[in-house]
């Protein structure tokens, strides 16, 4: 078996090189850049959403969170895992990511200065009718 090193992982969450990390990852060991924890189901090599619990190690006891440190013993890091994660998965984020910015505090406060400028621009129009 191979012996895995740190610079062939990259983070399961952004895909951030995960060469500045020791082996092995502790069990909050967070990503240097998204700060995603590393000791989960979607960085480890036995991580399969084709199979049930997706989790294709028989022995490992069920993790349900499988984006949360978890405390398997079986966990093994996986080359890959941000490139292999990205399938089914990657197109619901997108649009809850879309969903997070059309209603983000952001989005709307412009909204509601366009409005307000119109509303404004509105009563100057009335008052002047006066
Ligand atoms: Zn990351």
């Amino acid at each position: 078996m191979m012996r895995l090193r740190s610079q062939d992982l990259e983070c399961w969450k952004c895909g951030m090189s995960l060469a500045a990390v020791t082996l092995p990852f502790r069990r909050l060991e967070p990503c240097p850049q998204c700060e995603a924890e590393l000791h989960v189901c979607k960085m480890c090599r036995y991580y399969d959403s084709h199979v049930s619990d997706q989790c294709t190690e028989d022995q490992a006891e069920q993790v349900r969170n499988k984006e949360r440190a978890n405390f398997c013993d079986y966990f093994t890091p996986r080359a890959g895992a941000h490139t292999a994660g990205r399938t089914a998965t990657s197109q619901a984020s997108k649009q809850q990511l879309n969903d997070l910015f059309a209603s983000s505090p952001e989005g709307s406060g412009s909204n509601r200065d366009e409005a307000g400028a119109a509303r404004d621009a509105l009563k100057d129009l009335f008052k002047s009718d006066r």
